[in-house]
């Protein structure tokens, strides 16, 4: 689960990570009045969406015009600043060509930047530790900081049994070229945002920029934070800070049916049982030259209802123009996958190529109920000839 930046800053603060004083607004004058409160003399305008590259975005009303983050210098132009970016929407490096529609903002102090830093926490699956990944390129996005100086980016993987040593964070705080009074914040913060990364179960944290003051403070300028789903149980209060707004609808309806569907930008759609099938299902569409509309694991289990919801919800999206069903029947029995599939077909009325590669448990009764349902369903006999099937379906459904 995501929240919004400014969500992030308050929780961080709890942990004495220092970040420059705001309040959320959701009108200009909700905006104006907590410009007034923190006093100026510089303030800043931040959209909160659930995408970064806020500052160099653009809004779609106005495509020559300014960034997502707008530093502002009067009370007036908080409130036209507030009322040019709230409900418009912000298309940045990561929201994709439709954009994000901004409904808060975050209204903030300015800060007196000297220098901006990359610094970010994240569970590094590989190693299988919380990882520290810092860079004096602040400002910049990390991916392409990798890719073109990859000498610039400082990595520490942390010990969960130690935690955060001091000498580690010192290492990290030197690599950024920090020091004196600016190293010991930077140490004692790398400390804080530990605590919280496992205090909260995060699975990322990122200070992009982490910024140095002209007065030589550390400060957390920005703040973006992912939560592991599997731990939120363990935290109603990060639950609470959810946004549906910001999150992909049919997401949303496969969450409450106990899906775990992702939606992506291919054509055919897949319903397949086992998160490694599923995987292996996208590769081979994939190679037989097409692309997958979304991965979607139906689970072990999966009740007649949830495979009708499953499929409801891949045929919600307009881009699928073919559905390829791959069921292995182990503990699932492909008799139930299939008056799943025929239920949910008749229901929405079926209009694009279905093809079903099923095996296992009871696979006679799941072939012969599709069969019979008159439903013009495509079977295959296993996975490669149910791929071939669909992109050819899908090609000729085309033409
Ligand atoms: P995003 O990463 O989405 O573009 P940031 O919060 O990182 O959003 O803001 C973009 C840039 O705006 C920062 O790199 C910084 O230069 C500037 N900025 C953000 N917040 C402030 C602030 N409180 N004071 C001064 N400048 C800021
Ligand atoms: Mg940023």
């Amino acid at each position: 689960m995501n929240i919004h930046e400014y969500q992030a800053k308050s929780l961080l603060a709890k942990f004495g990570v220092a970040v420059p004083k705001g309040g959320v607004a959701y009108t200009a004058e909700e905006a104006v009045d907590v410009a007034k409160g923190l006093g100026g003399p510089v303030w800043v305008v931040k959209s909160q969406i659930h995408a970064g590259g806020r500052g160099a975005g653009r809004f779609k009303s106005d495509p020559n015009g300014k960034g997502g983050v707008r530093v502002v210098k009067s009370i007036e132009d908080v409130r036209d600043n507030a009322k040019a970016m709230l409900g418009q929407v912000l298309v940045t490096k990561q929201t994709g060509a439709a954009g994000k529609q901004v409904k808060r903002l975050y209204i903030e102090e300015g800060c007196d930047i000297k220098r901006e830093l990359y610094l970010s926490l994240l569970v590094d699956r590989g190693s299988s530790r919380v990882t520290v990944v810092a860079s004096t390129e602040g400002g910049m996005e990390i991916e392409e900081v990798a890719h073109n100086h990859p000498e610039k980016i400082i990595t520490v993987p942390v010990d969960p049994a130690q935690g955060l040593m001091p000498y580690y964070a010192r290492k990290v705080a030197f690599g950024l070229g920090l020091e004196g009074k600016s190293n010991g914040a930077a140490v004692k913060m790398l400390q804080q945002l530990y605590r919280a990364v496992t205090e909260l179960d995060a699975s990322l944290l990122e200070i992009n920029p982490l910024v140095v003051t002209g007065a030589g403070e550390v400060i957390a300028l920005d703040a973006k934070m992912n939560f592991d789903d599997n731990a939120l149980f363990r935290h109603k209060d990060i639950q609470e800070l959810r946004d549906e707004d910001e999150e992909d609808p049919m997401e949303r309806e496969a969450a409450r049916h106990e899906l775990n569907y992702i939606k992506l930008d291919g054509s055919i759609g897949c319903m397949v049982n086992g998160a490694g099938l599923a995987m292996a299902t996208m590769d081979i569409i994939k190679l037989y030259g097409g692309a997958p509309a979304n991965f979607l694991d139906v689970g072990g289990g999966a009740t007649k209802e949830r495979v009708t919801a499953a499929f409801k919800i891949i045929l919600s999206d307009p881009n699928v123009e073919g559905i390829l069903v791959n069921i292995f029947g182990g503990i699932m029995r492909c008799d139930v996958i299939a008056e799943g599939v025929v239920t949910a077909a008749r229901e929405v009325s079926l209009h694009v190529p279905l093809v079903v590669r099923l095996e296992g448990t009871n696979v006679e009764l799941g072939k012969k109920i599709m069969a019979e349902s008159g439903l013009p369903i495509i079977a295959a006999d296993n996975l490669a000839d149910a791929a071939e099937k669909v992109v050819k379906a899908v090609k000729e459904a085309a033409r």
